[in-house]
């Protein structure tokens, strides 16, 4: 069984990793959820010095509004996919093309929401000498850190998005699959795509990669056979 803890920011839940030397964080959530992450990570009696590398699942700003900040005060070095880095230094993620809600509803739902969360803009990101690019699928550099998973490339949602996948099955998908507004007809998949055919096969990579449980940044993990029944579903077999 992966060995993790989870700090649930409200909307987004953001995940640390024991490895060599303290944690491994995956992800960050908005940039206001900064004081809220420092008293989530108190509770679960984890110092912030303690943390030692930041992966940055992809460029969104529910995912990297504090990325700036912990790279600054505390000298994080970054994991993330090159194909991230001029979109984390542009610090905005609703300039995209092709993005589309995965379902009527959630349209409508979304631009309700906006009239209140009108920026998608973020602290822009800076890659450095001390950061590793990760270009597409990687097997070293996590268990380079003593954590036993990979890296697969999984776009789609975006086109920069990866997945962690422990070698128990566990992964960490970011926004690739999700738990989330399931009343609106998502049925786990990612509310919002920018390829609809690549979000599809990156599911589908994630279950032939040998994925058994689905720990997604938004709602609680489900078992990865609810994905095979949702691809059946979706998009025959
Ligand atoms: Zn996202």
């Amino acid at each position: 069984m992966t060995d993790y803890r989870c700090l649930n920011l409200g909307i987004t839940k953001v995940y640390l990793i024991p490895c060599n030397e303290g944690y491994l964080l995956i992800d960050t959530g908005y940039p206001a959820d900064y004081m809220k992450f420092r008293k989530k990570l108190a509770a679960v009696g984890v110092d912030v010095e303690e943390i030692k590398h930041l992966l940055l699942t992809h460029y969104h700003d529910d995912h990297v509004g504090f990325a700036r900040k912990l790279k600054e005060e505390f000298g994080l070095p970054l994991i993330l996919q090159k194909r991230s880095v001029p979109l984390l230094a542009k610090g905005d993620s609703g300039s995209e093309e092709g993005g589309q809600y995965i379902t009527k509803r959630l349209k409508l739902l979304f631009s309700v929401f906006q009239l209140f969360h009108r920026s998608f803009r973020y602290p822009p990101v800076l890659t450095d000498g001390r950061d590793t690019l990760v270009d597409g699928d990687d097997d070293t550099v996590l268990r380079s850190l003593g954590i036993p998973a990979r890296i697969i490339h999984t776009p789609g949602h975006t086109e920069d998005s990866m997945t962690l996948l422990f070698d128990d099955g566990t992964a960490f998908v970011g926004d690739a699959a999700m738990n989330f507004l399931k009343c609106t007809g998502t049925a786990y998949r990612p509310i919002y795509y920018t390829n609809e055919e690549k979000m599809y096969a990156s599911i589908r990579r994630i279950l032939s990669s040998g994925a058994k449980t689905i720990v997604p940044a938004h709602g609680n993990p489900y078992p990865a056979a609810r994905l095979e029944t949702m691809l059946n579903r979706f998009r025959g077999k």
